[in-house]
């Protein structure tokens, strides 16, 4: 099902509507924040210089940082009376990035969640067992209210609490379920101990997950131990919370919502923007929000996009799953290696789990990369013979896939420590 049919549209249309909320958008920032009006002063340009979409290649970029620097709420564009949602993000170190809402943004942010929703034919009589943190967080009510609003009965979990969540998804007969990949992996490890048979407890058919990098081994893995279909949703808070794109299972990748965020690639060393089908890191303008409106966020997220036509019928370009950030790149001697396609050799590979960590050590000048990984229930430690088979196997692939050569070190399962069901996945010790 499809939500509204703009998500079908023909690109003249879209381009159409997009180049007129672009044009909003700029005047907007440009006379309502000093910071963006000083940004274009400097380079010269004021909102009559979009007069296209490519247009938007001589706008400024906006960071992470230039949210902090104008904390909390410098690059908002309405009074506080408009703004009825506040997000922010964890902020670990120093001041958190902080996100406003009107009732109109939240509007918009149900809307694109929904439409997500309708990749998975949901409607009001599904059960949502929403596993994504709620709070400050936007996983958790961004996914929360579009439910509500559709009907569907929400079921609002949070984060942690393991056992207690499977005894409700069970007894509530929840048929979706939302939350991270690896929390889902780890609800199911949790399950399996009920025995071989756990899955017949459960109605859970389809889950949303994101929040998280994840790999095709790790999506496959957790449509595979709940066997469920798999709804990769992707987004961030500084555009609007989850629901910027979702995946449909019909074509490869994520629909963009870009009559909302319009998006670009670029060249994340350059900032030069790269043709359709090339690998670069994600910019997103919003084009629609009132409260906190961002032109040419730098997200970080490295990927692709896609404008070949998708068999579900939506014609909203495709964005590949995010294969690392720009700044979890690691370089090793001279080769980029991203952790997720270190995961995805792992994921094609019979034997092991897709439980493991890279480590990266010095040895004189050279870079010295080594994989820990740990064998699935199928293999018997013992047998010496076919752990070096594996091993060799996997050496070969990386050589082959990445180019790079890494000494691989097999070892028993559930032997590397993780906390959530998540283990800590690189440890670069040559910082
Ligand atoms: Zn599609």
């Amino acid at each position: 099902m499809i939500y509204n049919k703009i998500e079908s549209a023909n690109r003249e249309d879209i381009e159409k509507i997009q180049l007129n909320r672009l044009k909003d958008v700029v005047k907007r920032v440009y006379n309502l924040t000093p910071f963006y009006k000083d940004k274009f002063d400097e380079m010269g340009i004021t909102p009559d210089d979009i007069q296209s979409l490519d247009d938007i290649q001589k706008l400024p970029f906006t960071k992470k940082q230039d949210l902090r620097n104008n904390y909390p709420f410098g690059l908002f564009t309405v009074p506080m009376s408009e703004v009825v949602r506040i997000h922010s993000s964890s902020g670990t170190t120093g001041k958190p990035t902080v996100v406003g809402y009107t009732a109109h943004d939240m509007d918009v942010w149900n809307e694109v969640i929904t439409r997500c929703f309708y990749m998975a034919d949901m409607t009001s009589k599904d059960i949502v067992h929403n596993g994504y943190g709620y709070g400050l967080f936007t996983g958790g009510l961004g996914f929360h209210e579009a439910a509500q609003k559709m009907g569907a009965t929400i079921i609002p979990a949070s984060g942690g609490f393991t056992q207690r969540q499977l005894m409700l998804m069970k007894d509530f007969g929840a048929t979706i379920l939302c939350a991270t990949p690896s929390f889902a992996l780890h609800l199911a490890e949790i399950a399996r101990k009920e025995g071989p048979e756990f899955r017949k407890e459960y109605q859970v058919r389809a889950g949303f997950f994101g929040a998280e990098p994840t790999s095709e081994g790790l999506r496959k893995e957790v449509a595979k131990v709940w066997d469920i279909d798999y709804y990769e949703v992707y987004g961030l808070s500084e555009i609007i919370g989850p629901g910027v794109s979702c995946s449909c299972n019909k074509g490869l990748g994520l629909h963009i919502n870009e009559d909302h965020f319009y998006p670009e690639i670029i060249d994340p060393k350059t900032g030069e923007v790269l043709p359709d089908g090339e690998e670069g890191e994600l910019v997103l303008t919003t084009i629609t929000k009132q409260a906190l409106p961002i032109i040419r966020y730098r997200t970080g997220d490295i990927t692709k996009l896609h404008r070949e036509p998708c068999a579900c019928g939506r014609t909203f370009v495709r964005m590949e799953s995010v294969i690392g950030r720009a700044d979890d790149m690691l370089i090793v001697n001279g080769v980029n290696v991203f952790p997720s396609q270190v995961e995805h050799v792992i994921a094609n590979t019979e034997g092991v789990t897709i439980n493991y960590q890279i480590i990266v050590d010095k040895k004189g000048y050279l870079d010295k990369l080594g994989i820990v990984i740990e064998v699935d229930d199928s293999i018997e430690f013992n047998d010496v013979e076919r752990v070096e088979k594996i091993k060799k196997e996997l050496q070969h692939s990386l050589l082959n896939n990445l180019y790079i050569n890494a000494v691989v070190n097999l070892v028993e399962s559930k032997s590397i420590e993780r906390s959530m069901g998540k283990a800590q996945r690189i440890i670069d010790k040559r910082k």
